[in-house]
């Protein structure tokens, strides 16, 4: 078992047919295949044996896809670092990860060799032409090697619900698996599809559901290297893109776009990765025609755990049913399931759960149960349909005076004015009340609303505990590597729109 298998053998299939695309550039099954041979041949002649991990610190190139299927094809574990990562984080991967060996991207070059010096790790430079000729120095490895199902295949680093970065260990089995549900239970991939790549490769969402999954069908995935709206629309359209994945902040970005034009080749959108506004969900669907569907999952879960399916069996706000072979349910603090419609921890238990946290057996113990059931620390509930919804995540709960109120629930509200592109409801510190809510909001081109306004827009809609005592109005929002926005890092202006309630 090995997932480079599913790669090499779309490449024996259809040598020919376009692979990955970058602008002008194309490659072909047989180049990508080529190519990822070769990388493992360069790593088997650097001494790498089955289960080494090596770090991969690579924008969405071509060259992401030959490292990643040729330390695979070599039995080896891939660390998938975001590009943008300063010297500091590069130690900490390589340190906790135990790479001796990281491929990292020229453009970026400065931060990893800095980075890798710390730990003592080798740093091989990859930028297009001089790695070209350095795999043309090796020779292609001749097979790819055979591993156990539960034999480690990537690790990928996340915050998890708390904490530092911990790796979470991804089998062969986990992945494979993975694939092949999203693409039997949603996707449904031919080798004639298209694949929008703006999703970071080195993030759970953007390998299985882009990457992985269009090239174990053998479709075409289109890179894009830093997502902006206008250019993957523009790439979308000339490309003939079929298929579109994303997080909802893309979903809102594209909305944006003045004379955006018409895509009729798009035949399926996913969001997944936060909660896809109701109203945004609405709003790309009537403009793109494209049925969007929202799904569930975390870097610990493969990541797909739920999703609404093609065709009609869906519900907008919800994230879908789990996948096959997946169990879900919302347990209480004794880690018993809750009743239908009341809100619980989402716990998840299935072939897509993570091994464990590399090296970590508290942190693993902590979410993971000997019964295979992991909890996610997001809450959620269940209908009677067995439709999922995600309330809100549990650290991002606001407890005011005593009182639950869900960020999402509000956010919800916000994107329903016209004027607003991007809204997000967190808690801010209260003498009396523990924690009263705040939102900070950034609005769409042209917008003349004031924060005062938007407030009392939110206030005529819900319950008088639960609207924004303030309400800040920024010209963007933070967000993290995938397009997250990032509660943590919103900073409220001392004066201007501000709106005391
Ligand atoms: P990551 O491990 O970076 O993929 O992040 C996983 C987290 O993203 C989950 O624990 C959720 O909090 C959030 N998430 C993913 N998909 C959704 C969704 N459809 N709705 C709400 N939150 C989501």
């Amino acid at each position: 078992m090995n997932i480079a298998q599913l790669f090499t053998d779309k490449a024996q299939e259809q040598p020919e047919r376009t692979a990955l695309k970058l602008d002008d550039l194309t490659v072909s099954y047989q180049e990508l295949a080529d190519a990822s041979a070769r990388v493992a041949g360069l790593l088997v002649a650097r001494g790498l044996t089955p289960g080494d991990r090596v770090g991969v610190m690579l924008p969405n190139v071509p060259q992401f896809a030959a490292i990643y299927y040729g330390i695979l094809r070599a039995g080896g574990v891939v660390v998938p670092m975001n590009p943008l990562f300063k010297a500091r984080e590069v130690a900490y991967y390589l340190s906790d990860s135990g790479a001796e060996l990281n491929f990292a991207w020229h453009g970026m070059i400065a931060e990893a060799q800095a980075g890798a010096e710390q730990t003592g790790t080798e740093v091989i430079e990859v930028d297009p032409t001089g790695f070209a000729e350095l795999l043309a120095s090796h020779e292609p490895s001749d097979a790819v090697i055979d591993r156990a199902a539960g034999d480690t295949a990537v690790i990928l680093y996340t915050s998890g619900t708390t904490g530092s970065p911990k790796g979470a260990e991804l089998t062969h089995d986990n992945l494979i698996s993975n694939i092949a549900v999203t693409q039997s239970d949603l996707l449904r991939l031919t080798s004639d599809d298209v694949v929008f790549g703006g999703l970071p490769l080195f993030h759970a969402f953007g390998q299985t559901v882009t990457l992985n999954t269009a090239m174990s069908t053998g479709a075409t995935l289109l890179l894009l290297p830093r997502f902006d709206p206008a250019t993957a629309l523009a790439m979308l359209e000339r490309d003939h893109a079929t298929m579109f994945a994303g997080v909802p902040t893309m979903y809102a970005a594209l909305l944006g776009v003045p004379d955006a034009p018409e895509l009729p080749d798009l035949r399926i959108c996913v969001s997944g990765g936060a909660a896809l506004p109701v109203e945004v969900l609405h709003r790309f669907e009537k403009q793109f025609g494209c049925e969007v569907l929202e799904g569930y999952g975390l870097s610990e879960t493969s990541p797909v755990a739920s999703f609404n399916r093609p065709g009609g069996d869906r519900k907008a706000g919800s994230i879908g049913r789990p996948v096959s072979g997946v169990e879900m349910r919302a347990v209480g603090n004794d880690g018993q399931e809750v009743a239908t419609g009341e809100v619980g921890e989402l716990a998840i238990r299935g072939h897509n759960v993570m091994k464990g946290y590399w090296n970590k057996p508290d942190a693993t113990r902590a979410v993971l149960a000997e019964d295979g059931w992991f909890r996610t620390g997001d809450l959620g509930r269940v209908n009677e349909d067995g439709f999922f919804f995600v309330v809100d995540r549990l650290k991002d709960l606001v407890i005011r005076g005593g009182f639950n109120i869900y960020p999402r629930e509000i956010e919800e509200v916000f994107y329903e004015h016209p004027e607003v592109a991007e809204a997000a409801v967190i808690g801010i510190p209260h003498p009396d009340l523990g924690e009263e809510v705040g939102a900070a909001v950034s609005l769409r081109a042209g917008a003349t609303v004031t924060g005062p306004e938007l407030q009392d827009f939110v206030k005529q809609q819900v319950a008088a505990y639960k609207y924004p005592r303030q309400v800040w109005i920024l010209d963007a929002l933070p967000k993290g590597p995938t397009g997250k926005i990032l509660k943590r890092e919103i900073i409220a202006p001392a004066s201007a729109d501000t709106a005391a309630g």
